[in-house]
């Protein structure tokens, strides 16, 4: 069994899929690890430390199955052959997808965003790992852009109330954000639509935003609003905006644009100087003045829309990532040591998206 380790090309791509200590470990199950010449040098990993851990560096093309982590250019595609194996983000929910051409390709891809989030799946919940430092780095970048202290400072010059963070949508990465804006000094507050998420705000020191709307979906996702649910949803955030100095929003629907929870209106009625940071750009974003990717001043609010924040940390979320894809990988091998899947596992079954039997 062969694992290769590609350079990524995505604009911005920093991380790499494989760290040294996990091709070590995979190693020393004998599997040999090939790793593309400067693929770990965006997270500052040099050729030499993957030699050390015991990879080769050669074309990773030429393994029985390639890691990567942004999901493959056209070109890179091309390089894929029939019966190889890919793992990695491969974005099968959204409208613009290589799915279809590997699929064409004969090409047996594994995408992480279709691992199911249950409890044995979580040590390889990709999702989870990396949406843990976009909920950190938020936070940051709220506190970059902002133009007051997050903690409450007693000087001999005067006493600066804390930062008020209101942070919509609870998920993996609202749930980091708020933990993260506590550490800070912020007074935090979370909001979401699920109401069981009531608890894990309370559970991180935060107050709990309750506008009576019940969304919860399937699998622990939230639904669409209906339209009236909409329209009450953004009257009521929009009066509960105005006393808050930072919103942080990370609020999805798988496979649906973002919410809309943000309107023009409520970012009017912001103090000045407060901070909004939007990190459901990708997908449209959730506040109505958001562009994505860029940093915006309207009415005196800053609006920050980052774009893939984790390739902004490439260390760690190198490192949890290459954990997650160590997981999944250990899973895929039998007693022997060989790529085996066993697509009884739900895990496997899920994740792959494009074999012989199973239509994309
Ligand atoms: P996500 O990124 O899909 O969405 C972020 C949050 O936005 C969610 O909490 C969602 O409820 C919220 N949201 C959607 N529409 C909204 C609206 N109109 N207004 C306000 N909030 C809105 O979520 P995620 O971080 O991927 O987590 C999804 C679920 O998976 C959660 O229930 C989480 O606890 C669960 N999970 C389970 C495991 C596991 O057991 N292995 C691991 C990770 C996550």
């Amino acid at each position: 069994m062969s694992v290769g380790v590609v350079r990524e090309t995505a604009d911005g791509e920093r991380r790499v899929a494989l760290v040294p200590k996990v091709v070590a470990s995979l190693v020393s199950k004998g599997v040999d690890v090939v790793v593309e010449s400067g693929a770990g040098l965006g997270a500052l990993i040099p050729d030499d430390e993957y030699t050390a851990a015991g990879a080769t560096i050669g074309d990773p093309y030429s393994a029985d199955a390639v890691v990567r982590v942004a999901p493959p250019s056209d070109a890179e595609v091309g390089k894929l052959r029939d019966g190889q194996k890919l793992i990695g983000f491969l974005a099968p929910r959204n409208a613009e997808n290589q799915i279809g051409a590997l699929k064409s390709a004969g090409v047996e891809a594994y995408a992480v965003e279709a691992i199911p989030r249950i409890s044995r799946a979580q040590v390889m919940d990709a999702l989870s790992s990396q949406a843990n430092v976009a909920g950190y780095k938020a936070v940051i970048v709220a506190a970059d852009n902002a133009t007051r202290f997050f903690p409450m400072l007693t000087t001999a010059a005067g006493t600066v109330k804390p930062a008020t963070v209101l942070v919509l949508g609870v998920g993996v990465a609202g749930l980091q954000a708020l933990a993260t804006a506590k550490r800070l000094g912020g007074r935090t507050t979370g909001y979401d639509v699920r109401p069981e998420v009531a608890e894990q705000v309370k559970s991180v020191g935060g107050q709990w935003l309750d506008l009576g709307i019940d969304a919860a979906g399937e699998g622990g996702y939230a639904r669409e609003l209906t339209e009236d649910e909409r329209a009450q949803q953004q009257k009521a955030l929009e009066e509960a905006i105005k006393s808050f100095d930072v919103v942080i929003t990370t609020a999805l629907v798988p496979g649906r644009p973002a919410p809309r929870l943000v309107t023009a209106a409520a970012v009017e009625g912001m103090k000045p100087g407060s901070v909004v940071v939007d990190l459901a750009g990708e997908t449209g974003g959730n506040c109505e003045l958001t562009e994505p990717g860029e940093i915006v001043v309207k009415h005196d609010v800053t609006i920050v829309s980052p774009l893939n924040l984790p390739a902004t940390m490439p260390e760690h979320a190198s490192e949890l990532y290459a954990k997650n894809l160590l997981a999944l990988i250990e899973l895929m091998l039998d007693e022997n040591g060989a790529i085996a899947p066993d697509f009884s596992d739900e895990v496997l079954a899920s994740a792959c998206v494009t074999r012989e039997e199973v239509s994309a």
